[in-house]
């Protein structure tokens, strides 16, 4: 039998290299993609090729470059920022292996190409290492605000990230501080220089919510009374940023990829540029807990990388990274949506994006 060409098409065809195309298409032969091109050109070259609209984007495999797969079992939550992390606190117990296994099923069954996680756990990091198939980095998360143990913190991670980093195969090790305001400065420094040191990418949730900003700043708001709670030692804020801060203490680097990045002013983003930092926006979390928009225009201004990300199930509905790009269609140019969602992704975690070439098979195609 011999198999009839088709034109696909869709609002935005993104081959994985080059400028995403408005008016592109992909000639298609069965399960393989057979020519690329713009849209009139595949017409001319196939008159009697039918078209097929294929929606809103047709690209690489997306990335969902920041999620924590282990938080899969959180119920989905909207509200203020500190009151998610009381919700997270309070179902510590729904962490571990048999969530992220979920999670990671979910990542798969999207057809995910690559993913960066944040991992709270050992077990956790253990079972990627030995069982994940899919690219990406495990970050293992660091929390510690009290200086007095910043020593022994690190000193406790250091041969297991080293002994992790041993075993790296499709998923390698990363290292998470979790914020400027849960790492105490001395064990910020310590982990900064050891991950330089020592080749680890590092990914930091930095600038997420104005209650952030406002205790960095301004020593009040929602985090005061917080950590008064949590009976966390009283810390004196540094008077600046999240941003500056980080820069200022030396962690910020091109390594490190920023998460959320919303609460910034130009003066942040000029710093991130300077330093090499990625980041990652996670739209329907931010908007979900209050946290606010990401400043798209001012980064694209200053040339800053911006990639997607789901954050947990805890604060979005799915891990699915397309429905973040599609929560802004319409509001920013889609050829930069599916740009973030794909060849950001790959770089933020140090990997090759993926090209729709002649021959390239139909499982490598995202229809979105
Ligand atoms: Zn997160």
């Amino acid at each position: 039998m011999k198999l009839e060409p088709e034109i696909w098409t869709a609002e935005v065809v993104y081959l994985g290299f080059g400028t995403p195309m408005l008016r592109g298409g992909l000639l298609v032969v069965g399960e393989h993609v057979a020519m690329t091109g713009g849209l009139e050109e595949l017409r001319h070259a196939y008159p009697s090729a039918p078209i097929r609209a294929k929606g809103k984007a047709l690209t690489p495999p997306v990335v969902n470059a920041h999620t924590h797969l282990d938080l899969w079992r959180l119920p989905y939550f909207r509200g203020r920022y500190i009151d998610f992390i009381r919700h997270v606190i309070a179902h510590g117990s729904a962490r571990g292996v048999e969530a992220a296994r979920q999670g990671l099923e979910e990542l798969q069954r999207l057809g995910v190409g690559a993913f960066g996680d944040i991992v709270a756990r050992d077990e956790v990091m253990d079972w990627l290492l030995g069982a994940c198939e899919l690219p990406g980095i495990a970050y293992r998360e660091v929390i510690g605000p009290d200086p007095s143990k910043a020593g022994d913190i690190f000193e406790g991670l250091k041969p297991r990230l080293l002994a992790w980093k041993k075993r790296e195969g499709r998923v390698r090790v990363g290292i998470s501080p979790h914020a400027p305001h849960t790492v105490s400065p001395p064990l910020l420094q310590k982990v900064a220089e050891f991950a330089r040191l020592e080749g680890f990418p590092v990914q930091i949730h930095v600038a997420e919510s104005p209650d952030e900003r406002e205790y960095l700043e301004r020593a009040q708001g929602s985090f005061v009374e917080f950590n008064q709670q949590m009976k966390i030692p009283v810390w004196k804020p540094p008077g600046v940023s999240p941003v500056q801060y980080l820069a200022d203490l030396g962690v910020l680097g091109s390594g490190v990829t920023v998460v959320h990045g919303v609460q910034v002013d130009e003066n942040d983003i000029r710093i991130m540029a300077q330093s090499g930092c990625r980041v990652v926006s996670c739209p329907r979390s931010n908007e979900g807990l209050a946290c606010g928009e990401l400043p798209w225009a001012l980064y694209l201004k200053h040339g800053v990388e911006v990639a997607l990300g789901t954050d947990s199930r805890g604060s979005s509905p799915d891990l699915d990274v397309k429905n973040e790009a599609l929560h802004l269609w319409g509001r920013l140019d889609p050829r930069l949506l599916v740009r973030a969602a794909t060849r950001s992704g790959y770089r933020v975690l140090g990997l090759e994006t993926p090209r729709i070439t002649r021959g390239t098979h139909l499982s490598q195609v995202q229809s979105w």
